[in-house]
């Protein structure tokens, strides 16, 4: 008699075929959302073991590896809301300065355009996002420092 019907994450995860060392040259399937590690490019429906894009040679296993490694660092990074609510704190405590000086908000306008550039060339913003806080804070106390 089964204990549970309700299938668990582990069952999902064991359901899905994964590549295995043994590599039998078959086409990479789309179920295994392997990218190129040099260069991203979708290795997906390859017969050959090069990417056609920047020509260096991948076993499915090893970047099937890694890119669950990449998504283990992705999950330990910190999440977006953290360095956003501090800049949230700092403008609330700014307030009357940008009340009486609205240019001083203008650099901020960078990090929605940033944000959009990362979701549509598909990179990861999370390691640089702070930086990119950083600078428009820096950018707004200029414009403040340079107003009359
Ligand atoms: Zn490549």
């Amino acid at each position: 008699m089964a204990q549970h019907q309700r299938p668990s994450k582990r069952d999902v995860r064991f359901r899905f075929n994964i590549p295995t060392i043994n590599d039998d040259g078959s086409p990479i399937p789309a179920e295994w959302h392997l990218r190129c590690l040099k260069c991203e490019y979708d290795l997906t429906g390859l017969t050959s073991r090069h990417c056609p894009e920047c020509g260096s040679a991948f076993k499915p296993y090893e970047i099937w590896v890694a890119n669950r490694r990449k998504q283990a660092d992705l999950y330990f990074r910190t999440p977006a809301y953290v360095p956003y609510g501090v800049l949230a704190a700092l403008m609330l405590l700014a307030l009357p300065v940008i009340r009486d000086n609205p240019l001083v908000l203008v650099p901020f306008g960078l990090l929605p355009v940033y944000e959009a550039a990362a979701h549509w060339f598909r990179w990861d913003p999370s390691g640089s996002r702070t930086i990119m806080i950083v600078l428009a804070v820096i950018a707004s106390i200029t414009v403040w420092a340079m107003l009359p």
